[in-house]
């Protein structure tokens, strides 16, 4: 695969695509109240009508690719959501004029939860949280073949392009091939730069990204590492795997996620975690979980081999690995 291929295309056309929906919704819908599935996530408009953009767009070029997303159309079709069904349905519209609701929810549901030996595994919206916060959110798509990611895409419409540079330009791709490096683009699948981790190797001169959400990793845990390691700066908390993209630009050094201790069990979902992974070590860095073992994409859904993430500029690595052992 190189970046003429069908399928490098075909992701970049429904992350621009998905991008522009994402970002239309965002603008419109302040205060959105999201819809809370089981496990107590919420879910809005944007991505029931990205899902089902991204979903119709890799579907019609690559029919016999399976696809395992984020979400399925079944809160969608209660009844009391049907004015959610019909917001969802508006938006789709203003990419695929003629879509029928019920058209939307069979896109939607071309998602299935099989691993096969090849599949595309997608993040409508991840970060939904903040997405709702108005912070930062990407869209998800990775290619799987035989259990190794060869293609990542991450659309941060709202990251800034240098984060160093809070005034700057905001929005960008970042795209990676299996042996092919990291780049990133900008939210229309234009402009090309190389990405590279960053080549510190002194442990106190790091800095780290982690989750906003409490929930989603342990803080407390992370402070006393990064106290271990005598990591003085303070960490950046972000959402989404817009992480892994702010790794594999080297701007921060590291992103850890030990489980919270709310959930210490937690094992984390494939789409939130396909893309980002390959960004991160095409640009040169390194990724495994909190014990050292490699991700495996393979098993389902979840990632039931693995505990936690590590990301980092790979020299730094071992090091972690060992202060997270103690
Ligand atoms: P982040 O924005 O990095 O905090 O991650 C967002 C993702 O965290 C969502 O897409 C969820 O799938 C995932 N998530 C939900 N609950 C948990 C949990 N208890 N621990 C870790 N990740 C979680
Ligand atoms: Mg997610």
């Amino acid at each position: 695969m190189d970046e003429h291929s069908p399928e490098v295309v075909t992701a970049i056309q429904a992350a621009v695509k998905a991008s522009e929906l994402c970002q239309k919704i965002r603008k419109d819908l302040v205060g959105e109240e999201p819809i809370l599935k089981s496990d107590r996530s919420p879910v809005t408009i944007a991505d029931f009508a990205s899902q089902a953009i991204l979903c119709k767009w890799i579907r019609e070029r690559f029919p016999h690719d399976t696809i395992v997303a984020e979400e399925d159309s079944k809160e969608l079709k209660r009844p009391d959501h049907s004015k959610i069904l019909g917001q969802v349905t508006d938006y789709v519209n203003a990419f695929i004029p003629t879509a029928s609701s019920k058209e939307v929810c069979s896109w939607i549901d071309f998602s299935s939860n099989v691993i096969t030996d090849r599949f595309w595994t997608l993040d409508p919206i991840d970060g939904t949280k903040g997405f709702l916060r108005a912070d930062q959110y990407a869209i998800a798509i990775a290619l799987i073949e035989n259990g190794v990611v060869t293609l990542g895409l991450l659309a941060c419409p709202n990251l800034y392009v240098n984060i160093h540079q809070p005034l700057g330009e905001k929005g960008c791709f970042f795209i990676a091939l299996k042996g092919k490096g990291s780049i990133q683009m900008d939210l229309k699948g234009l402009g090309k730069r190389n990405l590279s981790v960053s080549k510190i190797k002194n442990p106190s001169e790091a800095t780290m990204t982690e989750s906003v959400e409490p929930d989603h990793a342990d803080h407390l845990f992370h402070q006393r590492l990064a106290k271990k390691l005598n990591m003085s700066k303070p960490s950046f908390r972000m959402d989404s795997q817009a992480k892994y993209g702010i790794v594999a630009r080297g701007e921060v050094t590291l992103y850890l996620r030990v489980p919270s201790p709310s959930e210490p069990g937690y094992k984390e979902n494939i789409w939130d975690h396909a893309a980002g992974s390959i960004i991160a070590e095409e640009a040169g860095g390194k990724v495994t979980d909190i014990l050292g073992h490699p991700l495996d994409f393979s098993c389902g859904i979840k990632m039931v081999k693995n505990h936690g993430i590590l990301v980092s500029n790979g020299i730094l690595h071992d090091v972690v690995l060992k202060a997270l052992k103690m």
